[in-house]
């Protein structure tokens, strides 16, 4: 049905209120999930359980068609595998969540640099 495709923060909070900790089995709340960054097509979502406080992981959500791939980097090919993946599904799905907690974790505590800059600041 494609209802996260030109969806919002909003609706993967939604999607995620639907599912439940596999810890504490509360569902998740608004509060637990965090945007993290946005990009052009793609949302960077960090879900965790604001009950028992245990992190779900990270979600790089698709939220519309993907940006012209012609200055992808071999640096961000990540991204693009990633924007592929979730570019054929119409929505996400709790594996993805914890696929991209693996990849998360393989990339290490710096991986938000390897997320292309916009010149848009994001701001803290
Ligand atoms: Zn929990």
């Amino acid at each position: 049905m494609g209802k996260f495709y030109g969806g919002s923060f909003q609706a993967i909070q939604e999607y995620f209120q639907q599912k439940f900790c596999r810890f504490c089995s509360h569902p998740f709340t608004s509060d637990g999930i965090e945007l993290l960054r946005e990009e052009p097509g793609i949302l960077v979502v960090r879900v965790g359980c604001s009950v028992c406080g245990r992190p779900l992981g990270v979600a790089i959500v698709g939220t519309g068609p993907a940006p012209a791939p012609d200055r992808t980097k071999a640096a961000l090919d990540w991204t693009k595998r990633d924007r592929e993946r979730l570019s054929g599904k119409p929505t996400i799905t709790y594996d993805d969540v914890l696929d991209a907690h693996q990849f998360f974790d393989g990339l290490g505590a710096d991986w938000a640099k390897h997320l292309p800059r916009q010149g848009r600041a994001s701001g803290h």
